[in-house]
């Protein structure tokens, strides 16, 4: 059974295809994918020892051994030529790592037409190298569970260029359009403690400019898109 972040991630796998879900841990996605017949081939990686036995282990204990491959390895080097991956899944990591890990992957990612990508923070970081290496991003969730927001990201490779304002980058292309209520309180959120932090910064005796301006702008952003 999966918790509603991870169902959601799931959901964005398509049937039938060939998936890696790397940095995998407990291996719940490939096992839930397999389980439900949606996948018959998974590739789980893992970095860790700790987290790789435990993927290991439970696959073991669902019998999908055969059908999922545990492999210890740094990032996209878990995926083999002969693995056919098609879709990769890489959750639950912070946005630099993911922006890393696939561009270190780039000869394994040759064959993947979807990526299923919840960074925890710094989503701008992962759209903005999506955008630079042609990947369109055809879908975004935005859910809250255990008072945490996530957010998750479906790109597809395409044979045109793709390009995304600052907004788009900062917001989301789907989710900006959207509005859903978990985007406008994530930001609402955000322009409440921004505006909390800048009432302190600007009764400092020496008021740091920089780190004002900045806060302004993200806040004008935040105005333009829920209000504007
Ligand atoms: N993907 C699962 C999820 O979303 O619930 C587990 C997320 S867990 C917080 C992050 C996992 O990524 C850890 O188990 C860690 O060992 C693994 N990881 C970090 N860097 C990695 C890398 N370069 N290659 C493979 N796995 C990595």
């Amino acid at each position: 059974h999966l918790t509603k972040r991870l169902a959601a991630i799931a959901a964005c796998v398509p049937n039938g295809a060939r998936v890696a879900d790397i940095g995998s841990d407990h291996a719940m996605v490939p096992i839930n994918l397999v389980t439900s017949g949606k996948v018959d081939y998974a590739v789980a990686g893992e970095v860790i020892a700790g987290p790789f036995a435990r993927a290991q282990n439970a696959v073991v204990a669902a019998g999908l051994a055969p059908k999922i491959r545990v492999r210890l390895a740094d990032g996209l080097a878990a995926i083999r030529a002969m693995d056919q991956i098609d879709t990769v899944v890489i959750a639950g990591m912070g946005g630099i790592l993911i922006r890393d890990i696939l561009a270190r992957g780039q000869q394994e990612l040759k064959t993947v037409k979807r990526l299923v990508l919840e960074p925890n923070v710094q989503e701008d970081v992962v759209r903005t190298w999506l955008a630079e290496q042609q990947f369109a991003i055809i879908q975004e969730k935005i859910l809250r569970e255990d008072q945490h927001t996530y957010e998750i990201i479906v790109a597809e490779r395409q044979a045109q260029p793709v390009k995304y304002t600052e907004l788009q980058v900062k917001f989301g292309p789907c989710l900006v359009q959207e509005k859903a209520p978990v985007f406008q309180g994530k930001w609402q959120h955000r322009l409440v403690t921004n505006q909390r932090i800048l009432a302190n910064l600007e009764q400092a005796q020496n008021p740091p400019q920089q780190k004002i301006t900045t806060l302004r702008t993200e806040n004008q952003q935040i105005e333009e898109v829920l209000h504007g």
